[in-house]
C-alpha cells in the first residue's frame, strides 16, 4: 500500500456538488510547500469553471 500514490488532489464543485480532480497534478508533500493564491478550473461534471483558493483543496484516494 502506497496511499499517497493514490491520492488525488480534488476539489468540490460549487454549482453541482460533484468532486472532481483537480488539473493541477500534486502530490501531498509537494501541495504542503506551495503558494496558491486562486485558481480557476473547470467541473469535469457540469463544465462550470470556478475559482478555488488552496483551503478548498483535497486530497482522496482514487
Ligand atoms: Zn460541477
Amino acid at each position: 500500500m502506497a496511499p499517497e500514490d493514490a491520492d488525488v488532489l480534488s476539489l468540490e464543485c460549487p454549482h453541482c456538488g460533484e468532486t472532481f480532480p483537480s488539473a493541477i497534478p500534486m502530490d501531498p508533500p509537494t501541495f504542503a510547500t506551495i503558494r496558491l493564491e486562486s485558481m480557476l478550473e473547470r467541473c469535469s461534471a457540469c463544465g462550470h469553471a470556478s475559482r478555488f483558493s488552496k483551503h478548498d483543496y483535497r486530497f482522496r484516494s482514487a
